[in-house]
């Protein structure tokens, strides 16, 4: 199975390090948005991102204007249909990634690998939908994609050996290193990762200690590179909110209840980074707590 072009679903965070790191790996990538402010952030982000590692010394001005010069991005996911493989990384939400499969399903050609770039949602339900669950499985990006080493690939109960082994020489292509989980509610980082996050939270709902001290405790304490509320506003609340409720439903466990308070900051919208607000204010020089 040769996989050349590459479509991802999705111009956010990660849909826009995807687009990267492909580009780069010398596929043809074509990225699709509902909107055309994402997809022009989008390449507005991979150019800076890319300038960085120009200055870096990691890849050169070349590398860098042939990388950009393979991405094409577009609002019809109709124009994925030549693709080989497709990243879906589409908003955390059930209902979203059903109705791009079902959009996207006349469009395909029968070898088209379909995968999915969610942090939780079962594979096996989503791959049901596809007609072609063989050929559909979990590929699982950290972020930021073109820094972390990490990809998870998560087979479906029906995921076939050729769609696997095809996933894996792609995620060698990229010079990136799988793990393989089993397809369980958030998989294996965000099963380990999202209840801690949540426990800061509930740390910090209960007046255990404030944002910085909550941070600053699992930085210097446990030697983490971030702390775990930073982390929350860096991955995005929204997201955070939707793995944990993943959790919760899938497992049924009440050791997975969301914090009332995550739930009350997504309500007022204040999703992290990308809304400049979350647990920190980025609004001005440098972050604020919020609390
Ligand atoms: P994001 O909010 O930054 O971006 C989501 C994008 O999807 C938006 O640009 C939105 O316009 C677009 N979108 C919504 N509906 C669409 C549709 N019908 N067709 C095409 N595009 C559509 O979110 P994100 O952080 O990039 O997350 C995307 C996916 O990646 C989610 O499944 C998330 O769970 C997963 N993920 C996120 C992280 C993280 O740290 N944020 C890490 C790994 C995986």
């Amino acid at each position: 199975m040769s996989i050349e072009q590459v479509g991802v679903v999705g111009a956010g965070q990660m849909g826009n390090g995807i687009a990267h790191v492909f580009a780069l790996a010398g596929y043809d990538v074509q990225i699709t948005d509902v909107s055309q402010d994402a997809l022009d952030g989008a390449l507005s982000t991979i150019g800076r991102n890319m300038d960085r590692q120009v200055n870096r010394g990691t890849i050169t001005e070349a590398d860098k204007l042939a990388a950009l010069g393979r991405i094409r991005p577009t609002l019809s996911l109709a124009d994925l249909g030549p693709c080989d493989l497709v990243i879906e990384a589409a908003t955390e939400n059930e209902a979203i990634k059903h109705a791009i499969f079902d959009e996207l399903r006349p469009h395909l050609g029968p070898d088209t690998i379909l995968t999915s770039n969610t942090s939780s949602i079962s594979i096996t339900r989503l791959a049901a939908r596809t007609a072609r669950p063989e050929k559909f499985m979990g590929f699982h990006f950290m972020n930021p994609v073109p820094v972390m080493q990490l990809v998870e690939l998560i087979r479906g109960i029906a995921t076939d050996k050729e769609t696997f082994a095809a996933c894996l020489a792609v995620v060698e292509r990229l010079g990136k290193t799988a793990s393989s989980s089993e397809d369980f509610p958030a998989f294996i980082v965000n099963r380990i990762l999202m209840p801690m996050i949540n426990e800061a939270i509930y740390t910090l709902y209960e007046g255990v200690g404030s944002v910085k001290s909550i941070d600053v405790s699992m930085k210097l304490g446990a030697n983490h590179p971030m702390g775990p509320l930073e982390l929350a506003d860096f991955i995005g609340l929204d997201t955070c909110l939707a793995i944990m409720n993943v959790l919760h439903d899938g497992l049924a466990d009440t050791k997975y209840r969301p914090c009332p308070l995550l739930t009350k900051y997504v309500e007022a919208g204040w999703l992290g980074r990308k809304t400049n607000r979350g647990f920190y204010d980025y609004r001005g020089e440098s972050p604020v707590p919020t609390r």
